[in-house]
């Protein structure tokens, strides 16, 4: 059976297959290139992604390494005498594509990047449909719970399938569903069990999980867990561990202790963790924790900082107080960087970069230009010269959040409940107080 794209991507990217298509940092487009001959859209080339860095027909878009550049297209809009859509410029978004990229002719402007799905890459670009648990969170939340590969896991809800992805990639162990969706070796495979609520989100969830080939690896149950738990199909899914991102955890608790309808691993301690955004949601949490029988009980915030690391340009020979010279300085530096600017457009681009601003500066400014840490044209002390890129003071800045604050994380472990022959062959064993 084919594995997902999220387990095993491959080496290139594939028709009717998922991409990422990275437009900028903070602009990610999930896309399938579905290949559909047939213009879609109304373009002689078939489904076009259009964004602001250029149209990308999704033909030039298949069979690519994964990493690869892919410039933008001239393609042909007009001859239908179809009208554009008002956000057409904007938009990119999944859609099938064409089979033969006819009238495509390579531009040399925009450009993108085509990456392989990736829980993280997932969680950046995915349809929200809730609040999601972003990457800093999950990778925390998987390793304290000891998620890995052959793990069994119950998630609770689904929501918008964040934590689902990362989690399934977590505990996949290489065996996968067969042409009729079951599983290899049912026993010992790593499973995700997700649960919830909402009957819509549930839909799409099994849709996405289907789309993303992870049905083998995790089950989606509709499901209000306060009231009913979590057995799947009559029988307990014996998980390792457990992820409530739940209004109430406190409510789905009673269902998640020892005894006959426990969806626990009998065999050993089982590993939980609570997401919740209020610190009175983490009061009434603990306490029912205490109650039943829970230990290890431990509450915990991830502070996600962002750390950006760059080199100050301020030349060693600069006086240190602001000094008469600073102004020259200070046209030397913008200068270099406009240079660089230059320099990357041409080679990306294939041409120069119209700047009028270098052109205006005079030239004997123009000539401290070179006076870095490195003293004048770039050669330090020795006398060896250093690339643009490694000049100036090595420097790092946090970059300003709005929010820090996502969930308080409450980890606690249930023992493993003993049966009386354990007790007695382990005090056979292990005989205190003799
Ligand atoms: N962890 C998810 C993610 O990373 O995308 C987001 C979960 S979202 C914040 C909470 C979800 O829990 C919602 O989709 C909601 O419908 C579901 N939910 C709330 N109460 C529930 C219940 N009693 N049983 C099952 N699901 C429930």
């Amino acid at each position: 059976a084919k594995v997902s794209p999220f387990l095993d991507p491959g080496v290139h990217t594939a028709q009717n297959g998922l991409a990422i298509v990275h437009l900028s940092r903070d602009n990610l487009e999930p896309v399938i290139l579905n290949g559909e001959v047939g213009a879609a859209d109304g373009y002689a080339e078939g489904r076009v992604i259009n964004t602001r860095f250029g149209s990308f027909p999704h033909s030039t878009l298949i069979d690519q390494p994964w990493g690869s550049q892919i410039r933008a297209s001239v393609v042909d809009t007009g001859t239908r005498g179809r009208k554009r859509k008002p956000d057409e410029e904007e938009t990119a978004g999944v859609g099938s594509a064409a089979a033969t990229p006819k009238n495509v002719k390579t531009a040399t402007s925009g450009f993108v990047h085509v990456l392989p799905p990736t829980p993280e890459l997932w969680t950046t670009s995915l349809p929200h449909r809730t609040q999601v648990v972003y990457t800093p969170d999950y990778s925390y939340i998987l390793h304290r719970i000891r998620a890995r590969p052959g793990t069994r896991i119950i998630e609770a809800g689904a929501g918008s399938g964040s934590f689902t992805h990362a989690s399934a990639r977590a505990v996949y162990n290489g065996y996968f569903s067969d042409s009729n969706g079951h599983m290899a070796k049912e026993s010992s495979t790593g499973k995700v069990f997700s649960y919830e609520f909402n009957e819509d989100r549930f839909h799409k969830m099994q849709q996405e999980v289907e789309d993303h080939g992870l049905s083998g690896v995790v089950e989606v149950t509709h499901r209000d867990v306060y009231n009913d738990g979590f057995f799947v199909n009559g029988q307990s899914p014996d998980v390792d561990c457990v992820f409530l991102d739940l209004p109430a955890p406190w409510k789905a608790l009673p269902h998640l202790s020892r005894g006959p309808r426990s969806p626990l691993r009998k065999d050993r301690s089982v590993h939980l963790c609570t997401f919740s955004p209020c610190i009175e949601q983490v009061t009434q949490t603990v306490e029912v924790m205490r109650r039943l029988g829970w230990m290890d009980i431990e509450m915990v915030e991830v502070s996600h900082k962002r750390i950006s690391v760059l080199r100050e340009r301020v030349g060693l020979n600069m006086p240190t107080e602001r000094g008469s010279n600073q102004s020259a300085y200070d046209v030397a530096e913008a200068v270099q960087r406009l240079r660089e600017v230059e320099g990357r457009f041409k080679e990306f681009h294939g041409r120069s970069l119209k700047m009028d601003v270098v052109d205006d500066v005079d030239m004997e400014e123009e000539g401290d230009a070179n006076v870095t840490e490195n003293g004048v044209n770039g050669s330090n002390a020795e006398g060896t010269t250093k690339p643009p890129f490694m000049l100036g003071r090595l420097i790092h800045r946090t970059e300003p959040e709005i929010k820090t604050h996502t969930s308080y994380l409450v980890f606690a472990i249930l023992p493993q409940e003993w049966t009386e022959e354990q007790e007695a062959a382990a005090f056979e064993k292990w005989p205190c107080g003799n």
